[in-house]
């Protein structure tokens, strides 16, 4: 398989992508540099969250997808071995159970948050063997009788007190500390950044 290939071959052969030898290259720089445009240019949009589909090659596959107040849904068939970014208006820069869930089972290569005040999380798959279950177990860890408690808790000693806009942040915490302890173990990267504004 050499450059001669006409563009868009990789895309149609999603079968040769992670097969856990790295075989098809990412471009990186074009990639962080079309995300970053987009990002911040749909990050302050309110009342729905808004996504963006790029293609590994760093070029945009379809932009202005729009989401539910709280949710986003994404052609899926678009969404395989690309990248899904899109915003959280509700100011939590967190990766959802249903975002994470959607992501592995479209088969997506990396799923993106962004919010207004210009933070991102990301996910996506590693080089080698991935244990589809990430989704399920975060669920399950998210679900757990004392989470909420816990929250409260944690709130309460860090702030002295405890409503929802704080509970909102801790539990973000939570979710990202999670996914920043467990990711690797499925074979997926979990970062956590912030773009210059
Ligand atoms: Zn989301």
């Amino acid at each position: 398989m050499g450059s001669q290939e006409p563009d868009g071959f990789r895309e149609m052969q999603p079968e040769r992508l992670n097969n856990g030898d790295g075989s098809v290259a990412i471009d990186e720089e074009k990639v962080a540099k079309t995300l970053r445009a987009f990002e911040l240019s749909m990050k302050d949009v309110t009342g729905h969250e808004m996504g963006v589909i790029v293609g590994r090659d760093g070029l945009v596959i379809r932009a202005g997808i729009v989401g539910e107040k709280d949710s986003i849904r994404p052609p899926k068939e678009l969404v395989k071995n690309n990248i899904f970014s899109h915003t959280h208006h509700n100011g939590m820069c967190n990766l959802s159970t249903e975002d994470v869930i959607a992501f592995i089972k479209d088969g997506g290569y990396e799923v993106r948050v962004v919010t207004p005040d210009g933070r991102f999380v990301s996910l996506k798959r590693g080089n080698g063997e991935l244990n589809r279950s990430l989704g399920e177990d975060m669920q399950r860890m998210r679900k757990g009788t004392n989470i909420l408690d816990e929250i409260k808790k944690r709130t309460m000693e860090k702030y002295g007190k405890s409503d929802r806009s704080l509970q909102n942040k801790e539990l973000e915490s939570v979710m990202n500390e999670w996914l920043s302890g467990n990711a690797n173990k499925y074979g997926y990267v979990f970062t956590q950044g912030r773009h210059e504004l």
